[in-house]
């Protein structure tokens, strides 16, 4: 029997090992129809309703490529700065397994159909890290398998499977990432940098929804250590079902901690596929990793071979939109942002809401505001994705119209933003039903600035004194006193006035 290894602590392994990251992104594009049939692609419709003779591998019926998705392919690719094989074909890959009911996956092998590019991936601290592709082919997804009657859905302990083959057939892009090296420390946050950074540039493509929860976007974080300074790469494994970025980050660290603890017990690291446990933080063995040659790869004799010409390249490369750095920029410029502002906005994944409520009529500097500090503390609380919240960027910028109007003040705002929030309807609903208004009213101040004062005589004759800095303290007692209904330039005002100043 073999002791088990301790997971090593994570500073201390970094005193020994370089870790080696490889990362294997699948899309789902969002085209209408399969990959090679005309097979509706719509999520979460009734099981076996979007299938045909050709995604179902009926003997005879014979393939069709999709042209949007090779064009999608080709414009990920220039994306990402790569080069566009001038001519490349599609291949089997074999193997069985009941959700591929061809008995092969119609995929690309040695003739990938974009190739050598790169992405480069801003950290959280603002410094930018250049991740290199090593290729994004096309290929098709496969179906989905359900086991019922084990738990947690696993096969293990199944009582029978259900299969659905909506899912097979559907295009997919392969995007792998060449050996990532120089990571060092931040290889766990370089791996969930880079994928949300792929994930930004392939939504602002609106070439797939990228929706991880969904599966339309799974990332495989493959991991090994060299001893340090060696140039020598390790034994890697691939661990898979990593479906959230916070999860890819923490499938990378837990991974480099097993692999040294490992290591350094004198054992050595079995090439296999790992499954992440959410609810663990931690990875299982899976399967044997196979090689290429027990797929038994030959090029797909009824499709033929794609070869796209200059014009057409460059026809694609006018579509690009305004992708997500060049997006950055130019906000940066329009709102007068400073760096570190820039990278608080962008790591609080904040920039499309912002931009919304920009839109919406709010100002830059209070749209932003919100949506970094308060909300993104909401988020936090709540534990979900600011996007997520229960409030639109059109609400937002409503609670900034009506601080601009003098209707709320900063505190009153935040609780109608609360209202909106927890349910309770938009902002004006919330401010009629919950009668949340500014109390402006001179009379009803004039009381509570009488009181503020006379608590505080010492201060009254400083003010009286002509020290009117002073009369910060009596307009927070009076802002205490009306819960922070009373307009504070009106209350500021009045204690003035009060000292004869
Ligand atoms: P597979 O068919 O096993 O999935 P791929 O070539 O599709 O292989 O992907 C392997 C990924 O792992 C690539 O991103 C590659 O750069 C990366 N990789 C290769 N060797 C290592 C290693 N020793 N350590 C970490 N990553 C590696
Ligand atoms: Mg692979
Ligand atoms: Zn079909």
């Amino acid at each position: 029997m073999t002791a088990v290894a301790e997971i090593m602590d994570y500073d201390e392994l970094l005193e020994r090992f370089d870790p080696v990251l490889g990362l294997e992104v699948h899309v789902e594009l969002s085209t209408a129809t399969k990959m090679f049939c005309g097979c509706a692609t719509d999520f979460g419709a009734e099981p076996n309703t979007q299938v045909c003779p050709v995604c179902l591998g009926m003997p005879g019926a014979l393939p069709v490529v999709n042209g949007t998705a090779v064009e999608s392919a080709i414009r990920i690719g220039l994306a990402l700065n790569c080069r566009v094989a001038e001519w490349c074909r599609f291949a089997r890959k074999n193997y069985f397994y009941p959700d591929m009911p061809k008995n092969f996956q119609t995929s690309q092998y040695d003739e990938p159909i974009v190739f050598d590019g790169y992405l480069d991936v801003v950290l959280d601290d603002g410094e930018t890290f250049r991740v290199e592709i090593e290729r994004a082919h096309m290929e098709e997804d496969t179906g989905k398998s359900m086991h019922v009657g084990g738990a947690a859905g696993r096969i293990h302990g199944a009582e029978h499977t259900l299969m659905d083959y909506n899912r097979a057939g559907v295009p997919l892009i392969e995007i792998v990432t060449k050996p990532i090296v120089g990571a060092g420390e931040r290889a766990p946050e370089v791996a969930r940098a880079y994928v949300t950074a792929l994930r930004d540039l392939l939504r602002s493509m609106r070439v797939s929804d990228v929706r991880m929860d969904q599966g339309s976007l799974r990332c495989d974080a493959n991991v090994s250590l060299s001893p340090k300074g060696s140039a020598e790469f390790g034994t890697r494994t691939e661990t898979k079902n990593v479906n959230s970025l916070r999860s890819v980050e923490r499938a990378v660290r837990y991974e480099m901690r097993r692999h040294a603890g490992v290591l350094t017990a004198g054992g050595t690291i079995v090439q296999e596929t790992r499954h992440f446990d959410e609810s663990t933080a931690s990875t299982s063995a899976g399967r044997p990793k196979e090689t290429a040659e027990d797929y038994r790869y030959f090029p797909e004799p009824d499709l033929v071979p794609i070869a796209p010409s200059n014009e057409w390249i460059e026809q694609l490369r006018e579509t690009l939109p305004e992708l997500p750095w060049e997006r950055r920029k130019r906000v940066q410029q329009d709102w007068q942002l400073s760096d570190e502002e820039l990278r608080d906005l962008v790591n609080a994944g904040a920039l499309d809401l912002v931009a919304a409520t920009v839109d919406a009529g709010a100002s830059p500097a209070e749209a932003r505001s919100w949506w970094v500090a308060y909300l993104s503390q909401q988020a936090n609380t709540q534990g979900v994705e600011l996007e997520a919240l229960a409030i639109t960027p059109e609400q937002v910028a409503r609670v900034i119209e009506l601080v601009s109007e003098g209707k709320l003040t900063h505190k009153l705002a935040r609780q109608v933003v609360d209202g909106v929030l927890a349910g309770k309807g938009d902002p004006d609903e919330v401010v009629a039903t919950e009668g949340i208004e500014v109390v402006s009213d001179d009379s009803a101040l004039q009381a509570a600035v009488d009181e503020a004062l006379a608590a505080q005589p010492d201060v009254a004759d400083k003010i009286r004194g002509g020290k009117v800095q002073a009369a910060g303290a009596v307009v927070g007692a009076v802002m205490k006193a009306t819960q922070g209904q009373a307009d504070a330039k009106r209350v500021r005002e009045l204690v003035l006035a009060a000292c004869g100043q």
